[in-house]
């Protein structure tokens, strides 16, 4: 039988088909800009266990200051975009299926801004707000919604791809957890509830050996009740609350996340990779700020010796 010519496999260097929608996407979350808060806070749930100086920043600074990010991460937009669309549609189905309402806006908590006016100090939508009939016993629910990548999703469930065994499950990221508790406070709900989408669906014959349905392959969900998610929100409102008050106080916040384990985690914008050239602190890799966070410095830091800053 004859062979067949040798490929090529090397990719070109500048695809001029297949990043065209990607540039577009990009393109349109620039015009955009940054989503109007549900209402003018301090942060947003969705900034649950941020670095405390993104925080600080982000409320100080025009957005002009900040780097662009639609620029630079055309992947990164591409990606959450894709996330939204999928998004939409569970959001649909919920609906269709248990009704509920979906993103429902809600705040937390009182500060007062740099104005002198009081402000709630965290808002944000929750995903879907509701009951389902055939689950009474949940009660209230607020549910929220992540599209993984397969390394989050892994991770989660407790899956090892590349040696085809069980891990132990590390359930959704821990600001997913902070986030949905928040909404779930704000929303008086009795069961928080988390669903994770994958992006990348486990193969048959991981599923066949691992002994998981079909639905296990690409979604996983995550049930909390009241006595679980109220500290987590309690946790994070008091974080808020601390750096409101540095704020106040003319302090700029110190480089500090929450990490994993919901434990305070130091950041170094300078170490955003390792010796071996695997990201370390990938908080400050996403972060928009980055540039701006290096010229400051490490440590807590007078407001009034930061440049674009007025305070
Ligand atoms: S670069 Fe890192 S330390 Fe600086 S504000 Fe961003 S996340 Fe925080």
């Amino acid at each position: 039988m004859a062979r067949y010519t040798a490929p090529s496999d090397y990719p070109v260097q500048h695809p001029i088909l297949t990043g065209v929608l990607a540039q577009m996407v990009a393109d349109a979350a620039r015009e955009e800009g940054r989503r109007e808060t549900a209402f003018p806070t301090l942060a947003r749930y969705s900034d649950a266990g941020k670095c405390a100086r993104a925080i600080g920043l982000t409320s100080l600074l025009d957005e002009g200051q900040i780097d662009d990010q639609a620029d630079e991460d055309v992947a990164g937009q591409f990606r959450m975009w894709i996330g939204k669309i999928l998004h939409e549609h569970v959001m649909g189905a919920i609906v269709a299926t248990y009704g509920g309402e979906v993103e429902v806006p809600s705040y937390l908590g009182a500060y007062k801004g740099p104005t002198g006016d009081v402000m709630a100090l965290e808002a944000g939508h929750a995903d879907w707000v509701g009951v389902v009939a055939s689950a009474s016993d949940l009660g209230r629910i607020t549910y929220e919604l992540k599209t993984e990548g397969s390394f989050g999703f892994d991770k989660a469930i407790g899956v090892n791809r590349k040696t085809y065994t069980r891990d132990i499950p590390h359930g959704p990221r821990a600001s997913t957890k902070i986030q949905g508790a928040m909404n779930a406070v704000a929303n008086d709900a009795d069961t928080l509830i988390l669903g994770s989408i994958a992006m990348d669906a486990i193969s048959v014959g991981l599923a066949e050996k691992l002994q998981m349905s079909a639905f296990d392959r690409i979604c996983a969900e995550w049930r909390y009740s009241r006595a679980e998610f109220a500290p987590w929100a309690k946790d994070e409102m008091a974080r808020a609350q601390f750096i409101a008050e540095q704020l106040n106080d003319g302090m700029l916040p110190d480089r500090v996340a929450i990490g994993d384990e919901m434990e305070p985690v130091a950041l170094d914008p300078t170490k955003v990779q390792s010796d071996t050239g695997v990201p370390k602190q990938w908080q400050c890799a996403y972060c928009r700020l980055r540039r701006v966070c290096v010229e400051i410095g490490p440590g807590p830091v007078q407001l009034a010796g930061v440049r674009g800053v007025t305070c």
